[in-house]
């Protein structure tokens, strides 16, 4: 068909957006189809924190990244390194050595240059006091590999690259549901698209494919996840339904990944449906190791402290739903209330507190509480005491003899206030998707490239397997967005 546009991007997230501005530095016309409208744009992406997983080999390469970094700042802090070879282990560890080799090396290389690529179209960047770093000694020790996040989150990040887009004379469509692939022997040559209720065919010289995984779409979930996974909650937009997956295979795109798997978190028990903007992330209850999880037998099930947060919380989800009625009460004494992060203090919270042990137990909804209470002195008894706690640092202050032992950061539960979160699970996004190469085109079942068709972000499988290390989505987006933008670019160029 003829051609409307030099290459379309098919959703308005940080991959989309990174694609389409990528696409445009060497490209005229470039349409992003986002299917929400304006106020829900954005994606999953808008939903983040913007916590962005970056190879850094020292602070200079932060402030390349942060020039506002002062000098008190790098004085307080010790920011260490996050090399290319820690970024390629965690990754390989957490899939548990499943991760594509060659699209792990991509993403892996290319993240500073991707960051400091986004810096150059106007995102900003800062560090992640706080959140990734706790206050020890007067210092602040930066622990788990991440270390960055976009200023003002997700929703600054989403702002930032909309601005660059519309400076650079991309045009956006809201309310514009791609709904199939204009394809002949030849390759892809446009998109179908329904445009607030009216179906159009539009043309263009290659088309990019990142319009997230399947993740709310409770019949996918239940046919892909298993069972239980329909009544997940889902953390983020609730336009990501894996119709943009489909079109492509439906075309002869090949699927590839861990379609059997996601990133699911401790999410609030009462939490809606879909994320909800107002909230963003803060649903989430990420200070789990800092404490202990019960379930409605009132046992613990797992391994609170197995590693920092960031390696444990995108598995735990799944851990929670196949907990007697999918969900865990977490609990926490006084010794550690000052370490929770800010989401235990949001409005909308399941929590109770109380002053003795026996009252608390009785307060956890749905819980056998005399069984949670032996559960808990059978936990006291158990922790080593001797060992000194470090919250930045795995302190091998764990637990011994339990059937399910603590590693780090055990403390007693003895010092009142005891305070107790409810929490389910929440699907973040899937991990099954399009299989891609290195320049993110995507690839047929054939085990060729489609002409014209490329993909980039949640809907490409092969990078996440079982887990995740967290801050590794946005960089993925970003790294493989700005590569499908210049492949696509290319193509169109060279079909003219
Ligand atoms: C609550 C939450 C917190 C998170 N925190 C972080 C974090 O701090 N750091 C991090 O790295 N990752 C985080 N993630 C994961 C991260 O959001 C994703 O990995 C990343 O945003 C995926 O980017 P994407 O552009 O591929 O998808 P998305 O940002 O989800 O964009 C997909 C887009 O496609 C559009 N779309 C869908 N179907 C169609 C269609 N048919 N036609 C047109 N458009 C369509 C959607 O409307 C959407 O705009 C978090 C996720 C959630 C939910």
């Amino acid at each position: 068909m003829g051609r409307d546009y030099d290459v379309i991007v098919v959703g308005g997230g940080n991959a989309a957006l990174c694609a389409a501005l990528s696409a445009r530095e060497t490209c005229q016309r470039v349409l992003v189809l986002e299917r929400a409208p304006e106020d829900e744009a954005g994606g999953n992406s808008r939903f983040t924190a913007g916590a962005m997983r970056v190879v850094y080999n020292g602070v200079e390469d932060l402030k390349r990244l942060m020039p506002d970094l002062t000098a008190e700042e790098i004085a307080r802090t010790d920011f260490g390194t996050y090399t290319e070879d820690q970024f390629f282990d965690d990754l390989t560890r957490v899939t548990q050595f499943r991760c594509d080799p060659d699209l792990t090396e991509v993403l892996v290389k290319r993240s500073l240059d991707a960051l400091l690529w986004m810096r150059s179209k106007g995102v900003r960047f800062a560090p992640i006091y706080g959140r990734q770093a706790f206050k020890v000694d007067g210092r602040f020790k930066f622990w788990g590999g991440l270390t960055v996040e976009a200023w003002g989150g997700g929703p600054g990040l989403v702002e930032a690259l909309t601005g660059a887009a519309r400076k650079n004379g991309i045009d956006v469509w809201y309310q514009a549901r791609a709904t199939g692939l204009i394809h002949d022997d030849s390759g892809v040559s446009g998109v179908r698209v329904k445009r607030a209720g009216r179906s159009v065919e539009v043309g263009a010289g290659a088309v990019v494919l990142a319009g997230g995984g399947f993740q709310a779409n409770p019949e996918w979930r239940a046919r892909y996840l298993g069972p239980n996974w329909d009544i997940a909650k889902v953390r983020g937009t609730r336009f990501n339904t894996g119709d943009v997956i489909k079109m492509a295979l439906d075309i002869g795109a090949a699927a590839a990944g861990n379609w059997s798997g996601c990133h699911a978190v401790g999410w609030e028990r009462n939490a809606p449906e879909f994320g909800d903007l107002a909230v963003g992330d803060a649903f989430q209850k990420h200070s789990y190791p800092f404490g202990i999880m019960l379930n409605a037998e009132g046992r613990r099930f797992v391994d609170e402290g197995a590693d920092f947060r960031n390696y444990t919380y995108a598995k735990y989800g799944r851990v929670i739903l196949a907990q007697p009625g999918q969900f865990a009460w977490q609990i926490f004494d006084k010794k550690v209330l000052h370490l929770l992060r800010d989401e235990y203090r949001i409005r909308q919270v399941t929590k109770v507190s109380a002053a003795t042990l026996e009252e608390l137990v009785g307060k956890l909804d749905d819980v056998n509480a005399a069984a949670a209470l032996d559960e808990i002195k059978r936990y006291n008894a158990a922790v080593m005491r001797a060992v000194p706690f470090n919250p930045n640092v795995k302190d091998g202050r764990g637990t011994t003899g339990l059937a399910v032992n603590k590693s780090h950061w055990a403390n007693t539960l003895d010092e009142p206030p005891f305070e107790a979160y409810a929490v389910t699970c929440g699907i973040t996004f899937t991990f099954g998707g399009l299989r891609i190469n290195t320049d993110a085109q995507v690839i047929s079942t054939d085990g060729e490239p489609i002409p014209g068709l490329y993909a980039a972000g949640e809907l490409v499988g092969g990078i996440f397997y079982f887990n995740y290390p967290g801050g590794s989505g946005l960089t993925n987006g970003a790294v493989f967005g700005r590569v499908a933008g210049a492949s696509a670019a290319r193509a169109a160029g060279s079909a003219t």
